[in-house]
């Protein structure tokens, strides 16, 4: 299923985080495509708080990969950015859908081989100021709960 949301601060695109962040299970992958400041990292912090991680989620581009522990299992948030010009044997693959985490990942297509089919995925458009389009492709269980 496909539906469009639109957020018109960072706020809105952070509830729409805690809301992902409640219906997810863990094993989940969320695959996060769109520009450099289109809210990708902004989501994420909003997806950790929902899980009720305490810690800044910061953007995770000079490290590739940071985990976040919670109740439930551990937030891996990475910015596969930096992996287009170099391959870096990371073991991504250990993590990646593994039982106990929720992965997020900013730049999927530079990490290709390591995302499963099951993978929901947002793609995010700025739309200028701070208006920004959520196109969310998933199953209809999950995309039904999550509105503005
Ligand atoms: P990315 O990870 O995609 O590069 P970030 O989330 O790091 O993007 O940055 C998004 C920037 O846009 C932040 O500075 C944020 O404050 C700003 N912003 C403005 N409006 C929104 C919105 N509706 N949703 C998300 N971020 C917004
Ligand atoms: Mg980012």
């Amino acid at each position: 299923m496909r539906k469009d949301i639109v957020t018109s601060s960072e706020e809105e695109t952070k509830e729409i985080g805690r809301q992902f962040a409640a219906v997810c299970k863990t094993g989940s992958v969320l695959c996060l495509y769109g520009d450099l400041g289109s809210g990708k990292t902004t989501f994420v912090k909003g997806f950790a708080e929902g899980l009720g991680i305490t810690k800044e989620v910061t953007s995770p581009t000079f490290n590739i990969m940071c985990l976040y522990e919670c109740e439930k299992g551990v937030l891996v948030h990475i910015d596969a950015y930096r992996l287009y010009e170099q391959q870096i044997e990371l073991g991504l693959d250990e993590f990646i859908g593994e039982d106990g985490t929720y992965s997020l990942i900013e730049w999927p297509k530079y990490i290709d081989e390591f995302i499963p089919i099951t993978a929901l995925e947002i793609e995010f458009v700025n739309l200028g100021n701070d208006i920004r389009e959520l196109k969310l492709k998933g199953p209809e269980r999950v995309l039904d709960k999550i509105n503005l």
